[in-house]
């Protein structure tokens, strides 16, 4: 195959990368000097060979010895928190209101390009785990506002009502005010703050 084509179609396959914008990757590429080239393979590589996910949360962290993120292994976070959220985008926005301090679940990317979810494409059963060997008190579910997330919320809540100590678990929802169909990760710090602080 004609390698323009080749990598075009490889950056095509990449999240919101339309044609258009994959053909302008390519051709930045053809201009960018070798060291910049080679760079950036080592960064793919990079990222390939050091990023573990996290066994507790699922979001990638970089590893060192250890098998689990920072935020799962930091003494200071509210073990009775835990937040589940469909991406490691809309952790980290989460994470930059520094308003949140429990902990996270990461239910997986599939969600985005699934019309139709079953449990098999989320993780659901490591989030039963999770919980079962666990000392939470309140599960904040906070998918997006959207077809696929509140799909996914529905799963969430049908297999915490298995759980043994479901009678006990607070299964709180954000607020409403973030924009319907939007995402987590584009709305704003004040926005998701406030869904945070008046879920119920
Ligand atoms: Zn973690």
């Amino acid at each position: 195959m004609d390698s323009i084509k080749r990598l075009k179609d490889l950056f095509s396959k990449f999240p919101a990368v339309g044609p258009k914008m994959a053909s302008r990757f390519v051709f930045h590429l053809i201009h960018s000097s070798p060291t910049e080239t080679q760079e950036l393979i080592q960064a793919i590589q990079a990222v390939k060979n050091n990023i573990l996910l996290c066994q507790q949360c699922f979001q990638p962290f970089e590893a060192s010895g250890q098998q689990i993120c920072q935020i799962c292994g930091d003494p200071g976070r509210n073990k009775q928190l835990l937040c589940i959220v469909e991406k490691e985008n809309d952790l980290i926005s989460i994470e930059n209101t520094k308003k949140y301090k429990g902990l996270y679940f990461v239910l997986g990317n599939n969600i985005l390009t699934l019309r139709k979810i079953n449990d098999q494409d989320l993780r659901i059963v490591p989030l039963k785990e999770r919980i079962k060997n666990s000392q939470f008190t309140e599960i904040i579910i906070a998918t997006n506002p959207t077809i696929e997330g509140r799909a996914a919320s529905t799963l969430v809540e049908m297999a915490l009502k298995e759980l043994p100590q479901f009678p006990t678990l607070k299964i709180t929802h954000l607020a409403k005010g973030l924009p319907i169909g939007g995402e987590l990760e584009y709305a704003d710090e004040e926005t998701l703050d406030s869904a945070f602080e008046g879920r119920k």
